[in-house]
């Protein structure tokens, strides 16, 4: 059976900003001495070889403190976790989850399977479909081979130039990394089906604490005001993700697309399918864990009594 797989959520930037760093680093060896370009070479595949080696060291680490999201440790993180993998199909990816005391996820790998971290706090904070939200935009960047990529071009924006070259090189990586966000985001909307909880998710994020209306009007008021400030524009020239309003935007702009819609229902298909699969799965493998309760005490009620802004 063929699954629907389209990687046409990409964001339309994100090749041009990577062409464009590839062809500023090229221009910069060009441009010194052949000396250098010898010396490039050598940086070059010099830091391939240090990343491969500590996303090894940090692979077992991650396999000593962490616990593996499967079906019998973590059955309810593990059914979404499908079902995001089964919506975007992103090849393996093997997921963990971190107790730590901050909200994160992130993913990496030059081999399969890719690695995907999940923090702990983000079970307590986010509903269900909003983990959706979180793992698609991990998967995401994952099926759009950021990972690897993130490994090549940030070694090559690191080659040794003048400050002024290396100043240049290092936004244009920055630049490229936050297009890759914009598309990560797209693939979470996707695996969530839903802008209203991707634009929740987002929010959260920045706000976990969010319990009422007020709270979230608030908070996106806040979100709302980032880029009002020039400081804040200047400094995302140098940041790795784009000020959250403009994520939202962008997402909010993209799902109104004929194009989102088609994808979505692509995506839709796939899950069509896992519901076949799952009904055959083994007796006992549903049942929850108390550790992996994605939703605390709150889990009886729906969700718009929860979060009264999912009205909308
Ligand atoms: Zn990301």
């Amino acid at each position: 059976m063929t699954f629907f797989r389209s990687l046409r959520y990409r964001h339309d930037h994100e090749n041009v900003v990577l062409i464009l760093t590839i062809f500023l680093v090229l221009a910069m060896i060009v441009l010194t001495s052949s000396v250098t370009f010898c010396l490039s070479g050598v940086f070059i595949i010099g830091m391939f070889i240090l990343s491969a080696v500590m996303i090894r060291s940090h692979h077992q680490t991650l396999m000593r403190q962490t616990v593996t999201v499967d079906p019998h440790r973590t059955p309810q993180l593990a059914e979404l976790v499908a079902e995001c993998s089964q919506k975007l199909q992103p090849g393996p990816v093997e997921v963990f989850l971190a107790n730590k005391a901050r909200m994160n996820a992130y993913t990496f790998g030059i081999g399969d399977p890719k690695v995907l971290v999940l923090f702990s706090p983000l079970l307590k904070v986010m509903m269900p479909d909003e983990l959706k939200f979180i793992i698609g935009h991990e998967m995401g960047h994952v099926a759009l081979g950021h990972t690897w990529l993130n490994t090549i071009v940030g070694g090559l924006a690191g080659i040794p130039a003048p400050l002024g070259m290396s100043v240049v090189l290092y936004s244009a990586f920055r630049w490229w990394n936050r297009m890759c966000e914009f598309s990560a985001d797209r693939a979470g909307l996707l695996a969530c089906g839903d802008i209203r909880y991707a634009v929740s998710s987002l929010v959260k994020l920045a706000a976990p604490e969010i319990r009422s209306q007020q709270d979230f009007d608030a908070a996106l008021a806040m979100i709302d005001a980032q880029d009002d400030r020039v400081a804040n524009q200047l400094a995302e020239v140098f940041q790795s993700h784009p000020m959250l309003i403009r994520r939202i935007n962008n997402l909010r702009d993209y799902a109104r697309t004929e194009e989102y819609q088609w994808l979505q229902a692509g995506v839709n298909r796939n899950v069509g399918m896992v519901y076949e699969q799952l009904a055959q799965k083994p007796a006992g493998v549903n049942e929850v864990a108390a550790s992996d309760r994605p939703v605390t005490s709150q889990s009886q009620r729906t969700p718009e009594e929860r979060w009264p802004w999912l009205k909308r």
